[in-house]
């Protein structure tokens, strides 16, 4: 039985006082959550004082990138190391922000996979079609390309600790959420492929998340498909009663 997961993405929002200010809002709303994991990445420099704010709640820290080293001449980057240091648990990699900006490829991205595997960090890997790629019925190559080439070389024995974003890129801040069907097609296909990738009970341990565009009015519909396991919530996320009535579907409808 797969755990939901609810992850912020806060992008590069928030100076330091208005994370803490945020995070202070989130944990007074979210203290009685359970049976849901909820995970907050705030950029790396408020990383800090999220995690002392944060202590002795149940919400969790994740970071929204990384490099695949553990340390060294990388100038501007930031380790898996010094996630784990600050009490990160999970990481964001792949998003199409880095890919389409930054020219995050899947050789790349696969090497921040498996380097945050071996450094107990879960990594929540992004894949998602572009809008010309859908109208071209380009979306299940696509997505398996990625799939694959971020997963390249990691063990069945991985995909428990592994999370998949499903993030169309036509979706993401746009207010365009796909719909519950368009998006359980393909969570059903990722799905397809990891058992095919790493057996059938490794493929069904994985969980993976929707996002694009998620909102408190579009939560209920998406969580009630068997395959989407959570989400992925970027603009929602710095807004604490949107993220706090998304993470609460659980209550009320499961
Ligand atoms: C995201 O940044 O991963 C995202 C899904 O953003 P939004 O919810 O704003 O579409």
């Amino acid at each position: 039985m797969r755990k939901p997961l609810i992850v912020g993405n806060w992008k590069m929002y928030q100076t330091t006082a208005q994370a803490v200010a945020l995070v202070e809002r989130l944990r007074a709303l979210l203290a009685e959550i359970a049976g849901v994991d909820v995970v907050v990445c705030p950029p790396f420099t408020a990383i800090q004082v999220v995690a002392e704010t944060l202590q002795g709640s149940r919400i969790v820290l994740g970071a929204q990138n990384m490099h695949w080293e553990g340390e060294g001449a990388y100038t501007g980057e930031v380790s898996p190391v010094m996630l784990t240091d600050l009490g990160c648990h999970y990481v964001i990699l792949g998003h199409s922000e880095r890919r389409q900006y930054f020219g995050e490829t899947d050789l790349n991205i696969n090497r921040k996979v498996r380097a945050a595997l071996r450094h107990h960090l879960a990594p929540i890997l992004c894949v998602g079609e572009t809008f010309a790629e859908r109208e071209e019925g380009r979306t299940f190559p696509v997505v398996e390309g990625q799939l694959r080439g971020g997963l390249s070389d990691i063990p069945p024995q991985a995909g428990e600790g592994t999370v998949v974003a499903y993030e169309p890129v036509w979706a993401i801040g746009t207010g365009h959420t796909a719909t519950p069907e368009q998006a359980a097609t393909v969570h059903a296909f990722i799905r397809k492929q990891l058992g095919e990738l790493w057996g059938e009970a490794a493929g069904l341990a994985v969980r993976i998340l929707y996002g694009g565009s998620v909102k408190p009015d579009n939560i209920d519909a998406l969580m009630a498909e068997p395959d989407i396991d959570g989400v992925l919530v970027g603009g929602a996320s710095l807004k604490p009663d949107a993220f706090a009535r998304i993470v609460h579907f659980e209550k009320v409808h499961r």
